[in-house]
C-alpha cells in the first residue's frame, strides 16, 4: 500500500481528500471510495463501490448515499465483481455465484436461508424476497456493498 500523501477533491461531493500514489482514497464526507479507474469510467459499477460514479454523483445531489446503487448498478457490479451484498428490512442479502448448483445464489445472510437462480436474467427477472420482486422494492434498500465477512 502506499501512504496516502496527495490531495484530490472527491469526484462525488467535492470535499478535499487523501489519496494515495495510484489516486485512490476515501471521502469522509460521503463515503466514496476514490480511484482514477471509476473516473476514467463512470458509468461502470462495481469499481470500488457498487454504484457507477455517474449515478453516486445523482444519488448524493438527491441528498442520498453515494454509496446505495440502484438495481442496475447492483446487477452490474455483480456481473464485474462477482459477490455483492445489499439491507433490505435490517436484514442482510448476498448475491454471489453458487459453485456447487452453478446458479447465482441469494441468500439471507442473518440466517442462512438461500434461494437459487439459474442465470443473471433470471435473478433480474425473478428475484423475490417477501413475495415481492426484487427490482420492485428495490427503493426500500438501504445499503449496497461488495459482500464483506459475516
Ligand atoms: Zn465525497
Amino acid at each position: 500500500m502506499s501512504k496516502e500523501n496527495k490531495k484530490a477533491t472527491c469526484d462525488v461531493c467535492g470535499m478535499i481528500i487523501n489519496i494515495d500514489n495510484s489516486g485512490n482514497g476515501e471521502c469522509n464526507n460521503c463515503g466514496w471510495r476514490q480511484s482514477e479507474e471509476s473516473f476514467q469510467h463512470p458509468f461502470v459499477a462495481g469499481i470500488r463501490n457498487i454504484p457507477c460514479l455517474s449515478n453516486a454523483i445523482k444519488q448524493f445531489k438527491r441528498g442520498k448515499s453515494a454509496l446505495l446503487a440502484n438495481f442496475d448498478d447492483f446487477v452490474n457490479a455483480y456481473k464485474n465483481y462477482g459477490e455483492v451484498e445489499f439491507t433490505l428490512n435490517q436484514t442482510r442479502y448476498g448475491v454471489m455465484f453458487a459453485d456447487k448448483e452453478k446458479k447465482i445464489a441469494l441468500q439471507n445472510i442473518q440466517n442462512g436461508e438461500t434461494q437459487f437462480y439459474n442465470n443473471i436474467d433470471d435473478f433480474i427477472q425473478n428475484a423475490k424476497l417477501n413475495g415481492f420482486l426484487l427490482s420492485d422494492i428495490w427503493e426500500n434498500v438501504t445499503n449496497t456493498d461488495f459482500l464483506q465477512e459475516t
